[in-house]
């Protein structure tokens, strides 16, 4: 199996962070070459299985650039995201405690709305979050029916990270 796979999400939710907990030690490429004008690899994760079949590749993309446009550069730069949202297998949205969506994460939620690429919520920093804030993120965004999936992370500890990439995989 192989495939693409587009992280978003607001500044400081920890995109990053879990990238590098997905990539681990089993790191194979790492890389912020610009690939396109819109696309940047961050990162390929690599898995041989038992069987070939189980074999697993995926790569992460960087999408650009996702606040509500101000001018003519912001306009190009959503419609880049959109482009790119197309053309990945599953699209992860990385959300963090805050309680409720604000203005940034509705915006990126009503693009998502216009894909019909898989999409995949994972609400991070579970460590330092309440189970019952946890329960009312998670139930906001259900609500939505905009993710196939909804999983909580923490990314600094690595916990449910296996998750995500079970999650992305059964897209690809
Ligand atoms: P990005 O801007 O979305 O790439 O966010 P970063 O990965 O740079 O993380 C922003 C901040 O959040 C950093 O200080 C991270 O250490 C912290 N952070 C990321 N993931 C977690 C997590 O799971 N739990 C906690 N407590 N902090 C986290
Ligand atoms: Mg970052």
């Amino acid at each position: 199996k192989s495939g693409f796979i587009s992280i978003v999400g607001r500044p400081n939710v920890g995109k990053s962070t879990l990238l590098n907990s997905i990539l681990g030690e089993k790191i194979a490429i790492t890389t912020s070459k610009p690939q396109t004008t819109r696309n940047t690899i961050r990162g390929i994760y690599t898995r041989s299985g038992q069987e070939k079949q189980d074999d697993l590749q995926m790569i992460f993309i960087d999408t650009p650039g996702i606040h509500k446009p101000k001018n003519k550069l912001g306009d190009f730069m959503t419609e880049s995201a959109i482009g790119t949202f197309k053309e990945v297998d599953a699209v992860i949205l990385i959300v963090d405690d805050k309680l409720s969506a604000g203005p940034g994460d509705k915006y990126i939620l009503d693009l998502l709305r216009q894909i019909t690429t898989p999409k995949i919520l994972v609400i991070n920093k579970i460590d330092q979050l309440d189970p019952d804030d946890f329960l009312q993120i998670y139930k906001e965004y259900e609500e939505t029916g905009v993710f196939s999936k909804i999983i909580g992370t923490s990314a600094t500890e690595g916990k449910n990270v296996g998750d995500v990439i079970e999650a992305a995989a059964e897209f690809m």
